[in-house]
């Protein structure tokens, strides 16, 4: 089965058939995103960017563990980019293992902070916990210790959230309404 697919990329790589360039493009990016792995949410398609434009980060969840927010520090203290959109989707499946109690085993280093979302909201549905989680990891990112924090905090770095769904094809912002904002998503 398996095999099946790797020939399919295999063959649909060769079909593409990209010329090779006349120089390696400098590594440039305009933005950095963090976004879901779910395969429906493309970075690239969602923003119709091309090759070259967004240095994509991509974790079920959208969560900001350590080796992500390694990969942003890069992009922001050696590519010098200056925005970061965090990118969630409605329908996420790892929101909803998180919902759904899955809090530990092997998906714990993924869904732990969205569990801590939950838990803290138990009336939310799986949507809503959706664009909490991008406003927590938002949150996440503006703490970090790391270039990322110490850019977003001096004003230098645009930190962005935005849910993507996966019914309209739109997105939405995720604003922060902090009258609304679970006291999980303020912890360290
Ligand atoms: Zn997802």
């Amino acid at each position: 089965m398996s095999d099946s697919a790797w020939h399919r990329l295999i063959e649909a790589h060769a079909r593409a058939g990209a010329p090779a360039p006349a120089a390696v493009p400098a590594h440039r990016p305009m933005a950095a995103i963090l976004a879901c792995s779910d395969a429906r949410v493309p970075p690239s398609v969602v923003f119709d960017q091309p090759a070259g434009s967004l240095f994509v980060v991509r974790i079920a969840g959208n969560t900001a563990g350590d080796a992500v927010l390694a990969s942003l520090d890069y992009a922001v203290d050696q590519l010098g980019v200056d925005l970061i959109v965090v990118l969630g989707h409605t329908g996420c499946g790892a929101v909803h293992a998180a919902a759904s109690g899955a809090c530990s085993g092997d998906l714990a280093p993924i869904v732990e902070p969205i569990c801590r979302i939950a838990r803290a909201r138990p009336d939310a549905d799986v949507d809503e916990i959706v664009r909490l989680n991008v406003i927590g990891t938002v949150r996440a990112l503006e703490r970090h210790a790391g270039p990322v924090g110490i850019a977003a905090r001096s004003g230098r770095l645009d930190l962005r959230g935005a849910v993507h769904d996966l019914r309209s094809g739109r997105l939405e912002t995720a604003t922060i309404d902090p009258t609304h904002l679970p006291s999980s998503l303020e912890a360290s």
